[in-house]
């Protein structure tokens, strides 16, 4: 895999609502919690099967905030994805690693 796609180190910060990886190319991402959150890749937050593998337009970090997503843990998926555990209890949500840094809103100007 590239090493843009491969994570260095994740770390939650729970003051700035953000989680925050450092890829293998030394890439810094911040992503804020709620936009993760509106992003969740699940099948429920999807809206059904054939909405699933879609890119994420990274705009979706500019909406405004509506609830209070904090994320709880995190659990890497074998060498590819993370779950993500929120605060409400979601847990479904498997984030690729591929699908993360191409939406990454420090890389693509948002943030
Ligand atoms: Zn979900």
């Amino acid at each position: 895999m590239e090493t843009r796609f491969q994570i260095r180190s994740i770390t939650v910060s729970s003051n700035a609502r953000e989680l925050q990886i450092v890829w293998a190319d030394g890439h810094h991402s911040r992503f804020p919690m709620e936009g993760l959150r509106r992003s969740c890749p699940c099948v429920f937050c999807q809206g059904g099967h054939e909405n699933m593998g879609k890119p994420v337009d990274p705009a979706i970090f500019l909406e405004p905030s509506e609830h209070d997503r904090l994320i709880t843990r995190i659990n890497q998926v074998g060498n590819y994805a993370l779950q993500i555990i929120w605060n409400d209890g979601h847990q479904t949500g498997i984030y690729r690693f591929e699908r993360l840094r191409n939406m990454c809103p420090v890389e693509n100007g948002l943030i």
